[in-house]
């Protein structure tokens, strides 16, 4: 500490390039702190340490680390802590640019496994970005002494150093009654469960909290489910849905979208007060949506679209400016490539071709003119061949009525059990489905061509997550914005990161597909942690939270002019 204050006071005044002197490690009364990088200017992007303190500061419970889900708990409870107290702290430092910024990379509603606080059972790490305080461009050393020995210490104080017993408790509770919920969902066959009670709707199109005044939800009879979980004195009552083929109907503005979101959103557990703690969906669940404009690269979309009429080949489709039916059909294929076991499908953002085709369109356009063979005449062999389930929201079109295990019908937000009346409309009224193949037809395990994304780094080898949405690699941008699942912009960050990785590794064997990939991450992520892609960890992992294969695959899929085998 000593040591910081002396070269502090050397570099007072100088240009700022000397602040790169403080690179390295201090050790102050309660916590070492690394100084992993400093910035160019005070306008660059700011400098980022790592505060360690080690358990004789802050013991670190055993209870934190039984299982990995109440670690990641933890540490998510501590990086929003260290967040609050970052916003409340009043030691104002001044300067130009950054000067005197402070930022964790805290975390939204959903609770992810991040980089910004890391725990074991020897320190706590909390990763930070810090503005180095300057006047114009020359180094401000007073006020940087307010930001390293007041400001730093004051926020530890107020937060890793004020940790509540009642948060770590009721942090450790939701684990743990998540982890019993998510065990009886795969005992019991649950694509998705929805407690009573739960909030569903959010403030706003932007906005991610709940909204206020809003019907809780509440299970139709012949759905309701209890199951008992810890820490509870009640059992929780909800509704399950099973595996299989659910279609949810009802008019315009009674809630079916909003219920599909909460779906969508339920593959990542969420924290207590957010409305959907107990809202959870297989975490193998991917929205499946059109998205008229991407890329694709070599999917085999066969099993839904044959004979175009400018004579491609389906099963190795590719191209720069998918149709809305196409890239909805390459969207389901790479799903499934990738593992998926529930696809989530909203009327809003589907190609009505790709989900239906009524009797009377048949009649006019002949069967040998459509190449699509649409959703519905596919979704039974989904799930009788593949053991794939699909939650459908369509109020439109009643064709969906034959196959579906149950309908739930969305009334003024409440949903119904409609099953036995959509299938005694669906027995009245038979629906004459046009010829198609009996079985579901499959993907293409496809092997990327490392190389092609090689090329597309540049001299730099530059992948950068530009935000939530956008990946720029080298001059080119992924596109993501349509990538529903994607909850955080550092998910983002971590898979522009396997970008890279996947582009300067060679594969570990000869024509390595992209599931092995896949695969691949996730045992490392597993062995070594969010940053296993980064050299060291002076490369400061501190803003990265981890992304799901699907979203991963998403990216690549979406890497334009990408070479695939
Ligand atoms: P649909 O898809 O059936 O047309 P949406 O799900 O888009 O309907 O919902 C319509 C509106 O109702 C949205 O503004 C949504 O926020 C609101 N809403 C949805 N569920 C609830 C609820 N449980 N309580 C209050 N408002 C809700
Ligand atoms: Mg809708």
């Amino acid at each position: 500490m000593k040591f910081l204050q002396q070269k502090i006071g050397q570099i007072d005044g100088k240009s700022y390039k000397a602040y790169k002197s403080l690179q390295g490690t201090f050790y102050f009364p309660k916590f070492n702190l690394h100084i992993d990088y400093v910035q160019g200017d005070p306008f660059a992007s700011p400098s980022k340490i790592r505060l360690v303190i080690p358990n004789k500061y802050q013991s670190i419970d055993q209870e934190w680390l039984e299982t990995t889900r109440r670690q990641t708990y933890i540490e998510d409870h501590i990086a929003r802590r260290v967040q609050k107290a970052i916003f409340k702290e009043n030691t104002q430092v001044r300067g130009s640019g950054k000067s005197g910024m402070v930022a964790i990379d805290g975390p939204d509603q959903a609770i992810l496994k991040r980089s910004a606080v890391q725990l074991n059972n020897r320190e706590v790490t909390i990763c930070l970005s810090v503005g180095l305080p300057a006047n114009g461009r020359r180094i401000n050393g007073k006020e940087a002494e307010k930001l390293f020995f007041k400001v730093i210490p004051s926020i530890l104080k107020h937060s890793l150093f004020a940790l509540k017993q009642d948060d770590l408790t009721n942090a450790m509770q939701l684990a743990d009654q998540h982890d019993v919920i998510r065990k009886k969902m795969k005992e019991e066959d649950w694509v998705a469960f929805i407690a009573n009670g739960s909030i569903l709707p959010r403030k706003s199109g932007v906005s991610t909290k709940p909204l206020e005044n809003a019907v809780p939800f509440q299970s139709p009879k012949e759905n309701e489910v209890t199951i008992s979980i810890p820490h509870r004195d009640e059992p929780l009552t909800g509704m399950a849905i099973k595996k299989g083929i659910t279609l949810i109907v009802g008019g315009g503005f009674h809630g079916k979208s909003t219920l599909l979101e909460a779906l969508e959103k339920g593959v990542y557990e969420h924290i207590a007060g957010d409305g959907r703690e107990y809202v959870l969906t297989d975490p193998n669940a991917v929205k499946v949506r059109a998205e008229d404009g991407r890329s694709i690269s070599k999917v085999n979309i066969s099993p839904f679209i044959n004979d175009l009429p400018n004579g491609s080949d389906t099963k190795t489709f590719t191209s720069e400016n998918a149709s809305g039916s196409t890239s909805q059909a390459a969207n389901v294929m790479e799903a499934l490539e990738a593992g998926a076991t529930s696809l989530l499908i909203d009327e809003d953002t589907s190609a009505t071709n790709f989900m239906i085709r009524d009797e009377r369109m048949q009649q006019l356009v002949a069967k040998d003119k459509e190449p699509i063979t649409p959703f519905v005449q596919k979704v039974k062999q989904l799930r009788d061949e593949l053991d794939v389930s699909t939650i459908l929201v369509m109020g439109g079109s009643g064709d969906y009525f034959d196959i579906a295990d149950q309908v739930i019908m969305m009334d003024r937000y409440f949903p119904v059990n409609v099953t036995d009346s959509a299938r005694k409309i669906a027995d009245e009224n038979p629906v004459k489905w046009p010829d198609a193949s009996s079985s579901f037809g499959s993907w293409t395990d496809r092997v990327v061509v490392t190389d092609s994304i090689k090329i597309k780094l540049g001299k730099k080898a530059k992948v950068q997550a530009k935000n939530r949405h956008s990946v720029m690699i080298g001059r080119d941008v992924i596109d993501l914005s349509l990538v529903e699942q994607i909850v955080d912009d550092s998910q983002t960050r971590m898979i522009a990161n396997m970008l890279k990785y996947m582009a300067m590794h060679a594969p570990f064997k000869e024509n390595q597909t992209l599931v092995e990939w896949l695969n691949h991450f996730e045992k490392e992520i597993h062995r070594k942690g969010l940053s296993f892609t980064q050299k060291s960890k002076e490369q400061h992992p501190g803003d990265l939270a981890m992304p799901r294969r699907f979203e991963i695959a998403a990216a690549i899929n979406r890497l334009r002019q990408i070479k695939i085998n």
